[in-house]
């Protein structure tokens, strides 16, 4: 008889251009080269709810913020679940989900409009299901994440940008001050070089999920 170990489950958070996909293709490749199996996912997910979110964010389809708030949990439960690539399942077969946002996410970006306790509550319908093993917050500066933005597109207005991606960070503040203890949320400064910031995950990871690079896998 053989025994398959679990996954391990590792999310990137941060405001817009806070660098979350690239540092998630990086420790993916990592996670690679280690020899274990890995697969990259992001929320909101590309799947039935997700779709719904993008149509009730394009402005078509009026909704009150509670009801997005609720569609983003079920999206996630969706993403847990699915028969597709629900995260669950990848786990339960040994290889390492690493997601590009998860509830951490809800919890910041929901709570400018809702009450932040709220939020928590009703994403508890996912997190019971599945917390991460290790959350790692970018933190960027909003003004460093503003230039990131504007190399990479034109902005019409930088203010309201520069506004936005700030009281997403303010809200992240929040969010961490109220879960980081609990649900294991490291934070990373992210205003550095790609390769900076990739040395600073790897230790972290080295450090908060050490096996995730050592533990031997069998397949039954
Ligand atoms: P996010 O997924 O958080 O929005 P991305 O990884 O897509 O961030 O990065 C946003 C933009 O900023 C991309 O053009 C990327 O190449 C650039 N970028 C990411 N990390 C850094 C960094 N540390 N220094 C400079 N530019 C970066």
């Amino acid at each position: 008889m053989s025994i398959t170990t679990r996954g391990r489950f590792i999310v990137f958070e941060g405001i817009d251009a806070s660098g979350k996909s690239t540092q998630v293709n990086r420790l993916a490749e990592m996670v690679s080269a280690a020899g274990r199996k890995v697969h990259i996912t992001a929320e909101p997910t590309t799947g039935p709810i997700g779709s719904l979110i993008r149509q009730a964010f394009s402005g078509r389809t009026p909704l009150d913020d509670r009801v997005i708030a609720a569609l983003f949990v079920a999206d996630r439960i969706d993403h847990l679940t699915n028969e597709r690539d629900g995260i669950l399942e990848l786990l339960g077969r040994g290889i390492d989900v690493i997601s590009d946002r998860y509830y951490l996410s809800s919890v910041a970006y929901h709570s400018s409009d809702i009450d932040m306790n709220w939020v928590v509550r009703a994403n508890e319908l996912s997190t019971d299901l599945l917390l991460p093993d290790l959350t790692i917050y970018l933190d960027v500066a909003p003004a460093v994440a503003l230039r990131r933005l504007q190399s990479r597109a034109q902005q019409t207005d930088k203010f309201e940008v520069f506004e936005r991606l700030s009281a997403a960070h303010n809200n992240y503040e929040r969010a961490i001050e109220l879960l980081g203890t609990r649900d294991n949320i490291q934070v990373i400064s992210a205003d550095g070089t790609l390769e900076e910031i990739a040395v600073e995950v790897q230790a972290v990871v080295n450090r908060s999920a050490g096996d995730v690079f050592q533990q031997a896998i069998s397949t039954v």
